[in-house]
């Protein structure tokens, strides 16, 4: 195994497995501190197992993968960090025949069906990256909606409960002790919140339901 340097990759050198009959297999451990999983999102404490079978004309990577990746809630926007685990299998085709050394024609086996356009290749030195099928699994598995905790509150409220308390702040009991509560964090967003709707009440030219 061979770890480049920077962007996290783990590279097996698959060209005796390519010299072995169909059915001949290499079982290899992986753990690293991160993965690159686009410009602005990192898979982190990256581990697990992966099976290389020589399969007649490709490689099969099958295994186990967990990871850490930090994402933004999209109710309340902060950062959280989840951890995701899950199988993956694909196919890896040579670009170059580990015997002849000649290239491989990508199209012929196109044509035969045996595998897809955008799969995954061996480079001309026999090296196999898994990390660009990790990379892929790991996208695939993130939540489209992420979250928090499945009852994040989010911000902002509701606008119908800030009208609420907006009203209920203008009642005479509320008024007498009014004036701390004015002062406090979560009052200033209401605050200003109560301002922009007396400004719509104030401005009557603009056609709006109350309701
Ligand atoms: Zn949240």
């Amino acid at each position: 195994m061979v770890i480049q340097a920077g962007t996290f990759m783990i590279i097996y050198n698959v060209a005796q497995l390519l010299k072995d009959a169909v059915g001949g297999h290499r079982d290899y451990d992986f753990a690293e501190p991160s993965l690159e999983l686009s410009e602005d999102m990192t898979a982190t404490y990256v581990s697990g197992h992966v099976r290389l079978t020589r399969l007649n004309k490709s490689v099969l990577a099958k295994g186990k993968v967990v990871a850490s990746v930090t994402l933004q809630c999209r109710r309340c926007l902060e950062d959280y960090t989840t951890e995701i685990a899950t199988d993956y299998e694909d196919r890896y085709y040579p670009t170059v025949d580990v015997s002849s050394g000649h290239p491989v024609e990508f199209g012929d086996e196109a044509a035969n069906g045996e595998e897809e356009v955008d799969a995954l290749r061996i480079d001309a030195n026999h090296g196999l990256d898994l990390g660009e099928l990790l990379r892929q699994v790991i996208i695939l598995t993130l939540p489209i909606m992420p979250l928090c905790r499945e009852d994040c509150p989010g911000l902002p409220p509701p606008i119908g409960v800030q009208v609420h308390l907006s009203n209920a702040a203008d009642t005479p009991d509320e008024d007498e002790d009014g004036d701390e509560d004015d002062d406090a964090p979560i009052d200033s967003r209401l605050a200003a919140l109560a301002h922009l709707l007396e400004v719509d009440e104030a401005s009557q030219s603009v056609p709006f339901s109350k309701n």
